[in-house]
C-alpha cells in the first residue's frame, strides 16, 4: 500500500481508520507454510490478534485453520465458513460449560489445567482432547506476554506428567494431541528447539496422537532494522527434528502452528489525523483524533509503533511527542522524528494489524473506528465505525425522578 493508497483510504472513509493489507497477510502466511517441509502442517490463526470476519474468511479461503481463546471466537470462525475440524479451542480458565457448548460446535478442544481434565475426561471420555503443556520456558517480549514460567496460569506443568496420565488412564479419555504456547514475541529459535524436545519427550506417553501444537510467539519486527524471528532456519531445524520424532513415534503426526502477529500485525496500518500542535517548554506535541482507546500497546505494553506523516513525507524531521485526545497520559512516542507534521496532516502507524483493533475500547465514550481491507488493488470497507447508537444500545434509562425528587427535598 503506498501512501497515496493510505491517503485515498482516510479520505473515503474518515479517520481514525484501521487498514489491512491482504497481500501482506497471504505472504506471510505462504512463508510460513514454506518453512516447514512436513507431511502435514497446520498452521491455526490465534483470532484474538485481528477477529474481523473478513479476514477469517480470507485466511480460510487459503486453507488456515483457526486458535480460538473463547466461545465467542470459535462461533466468529464458524460464521466466516472456517470447518470445526479446522478450529482449536484453548481457553484459560473458562466454566466447564463453555467447553462443552465448544464441544456441540464440534470443534477441537485443548485443555490447559488438570481439574478440568478429570471433570472433563469423566464426563465426556470419547471426546478427543488435547493438553496444553508448560514447558516452563521462560520466554516472550515483556511480562504481560511470557506465559511458560513456572509461576504462569497456563498450561499443565510438564512436572505433573505422572498425574495427568493418571486422570488419563481412570477416564479412558483419548488425547489426540499436545500443545504448548510459552509466549509472544519470541526471537530465539533456540527456545521452540529446547521446549520441542520436552514437548516429544512428553508425546510418547500417548499412543493416539494426531498433532504437536507449538503454539506461537514469533517475533516480528516493529522498527527499521529489527530482527525477527528466523522462519525459515526454523523451518529447516524443527522440521529435522520432528521428523526424527515422528520416527521414534512410529508414525507421522502433523506439526501444527497457531500464529497470530505474524500473519497480520505488519498487514495493518492505523491511519489518524492531527488535530492539533502544541508548542511546549520542553517538547512539540502533536495531538490526534484518536487515543489508546483505538491502540493500546503503546500505552499497555509499552510497545513501538512506527509513525509515518504520509502527507507531508518530504519535509524536513522534527522531533515530536505524538499523543492522543484520551484525559490521562496518552503517548503513542515520544522524541519521535516524523517528517513535520502540520495540522490537518494524517500519521500512519506500522505494525497495526494485531493486537489493534481487537483491543479497542470506547473509552471517553469515543467509536470505535472503521477497518478496511486492501485487496487486489482496492479499498473494502469491513466494518463500519460506530455511531452514537452504539454507545446507547444496550444502556437502559431507569426511572430515577421519585427518589431524585426525594433526595433534593433533603438537601
Ligand atoms: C495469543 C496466542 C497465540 C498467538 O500469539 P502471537 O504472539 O500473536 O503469535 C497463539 N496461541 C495461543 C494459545 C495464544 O493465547
Amino acid at each position: 500500500m503506498t501512501h497515496k493508497n493510505l491517503l485515498s483510504v482516510a479520505e473515503e472513509f474518515g479517520s481514525p481508520v484501521y487498514i489491512y493489507n491482504a497481500e501482506k497477510i497471504i505472504s506471510q502466511y505462504q512463508r510460513l507454510t514454506n518453512a516447514f517441509k512436513v507431511d502435514e502442517l497446520r498452521i491455526h490463526y490465534a483470532v484474538k490478534a485481528l477477529s474481523n470476519i473478513s479476514i477469517l474468511k480470507l485466511l480460510n479461503s487459503l486453507g488456515c485453520g483457526l486458535d480460538t481463546v473463547s466461545i465467542q471466537e470459535v462461533k466468529l470462525g464458524l460464521k466466516a465458513g472456517v470447518d470445526p475440524s479446522k478450529i482449536i479451542y484453548t481457553p484459560n480458565g473458562v466454566a466447564l460449560e463453555e467447553i462443552e457448548q465448544a464441544v456441540e460446535l464440534g470443534v477441537q478442544i485443548n485443555i490447559d489445567n488438570l481439574s478440568v481434565l478429570e471433570q472433563f475426561g469423566s464426563k465426556h471420555p470419547k471426546t478427543p482432547v488435547c493438553i496444553r503443556i508448560n514447558p516452563h520456558v521462560m520466554a516472550g517480549g515483556n511480562s504481560k506476554i511470557s506465559v511458560g514460567h513456572i509461576d504462569s496460569k497456563f498450561g499443565i506443568s510438564i512436572h505433573q506428567m505422572p498425574h495427568l496420565l493418571r486422570i488419563v488412564e481412570n477416564t479412558g479419555m483419548h488425547i489426540n494431541g499436545i500443545h504448548m504456547h510459552t509466549g509472544s514475541d519470541i526471537l530465539d529459535i533456540g527456545v521452540f528447539l529446547y521446549a520441542s524436545e520436552i514437548l516429544f519427550e512428553a508425546a510418547l506417553n500417548f499412543k493416539e496422537l494426531e498433532f504437536i501444537d507449538f503454539g506461537s510467539g514469533f517475533k516480528v519486527p516493529y522498527r527499521p532494522g529489527d530482527i525477527e524471528t528466523d522462519i525459515e532456519e526454523l523451518g529447516l531445524q524443527l522440521t529435522e527434528k520432528f521428523e526424527n520424532f515422528c520416527k521414534e513415534y512410529g508414525r507421522e503426526l502433523a506439526l501444527a502452528f497457531e500464529p497470530g502477529k505474524y500473519l497480520v500485525s505488519d498487514a495493518g496500518k492505523f491511519l489518524a489525523k492531527v488535530n492539533v500542535i502544541k508548542q511546549t517548554t520542553s517538547t512539540v506535541f502533536a495531538g490526534i483524533d484518536s487515543g489508546f482507546n483505538h491502540l493500546i500497546r503503546p500505552m499497555f505494553y509499552g510497545s513501538h509503533h512506527e509513525i509515518t506523516n504520509i502527507s507531508n513525507p518530504k519535509a524536513k524531521d522534527r522531533f515530536y511527542s505524538v499523543v492522543g485526545y484520551i484525559c490521562e497520559t496518552d503517548t503513542f512516542g515520544n522524541n519521535r522524528r516524523i517528517s513535520e507534521i502540520r495540522e490537518g496532516d494524517i500519521l500512519s502507524f506500522s505494525n497495526a494489524g494485531a493486537y489493534c483493533f481487537s483491543m479497542a475500547s470506547n473509552f471517553n465514550s469515543r467509536y470505535r473506528p472503521a477497518e478496511v481491507l486492501w485487496y487486489e488493488g482496492k479499498a473494502h470497507l469491513i466494518r463500519e465505525r460506530e455511531t452514537f447508537d452504539d454507545l446507547t444500545r444496550h444502556q437502559i434509562e431507569v426511572d430515577l425522578t421519585s427518589s431524585l425528587g426525594k433526595l433534593v427535598e433533603k438537601n
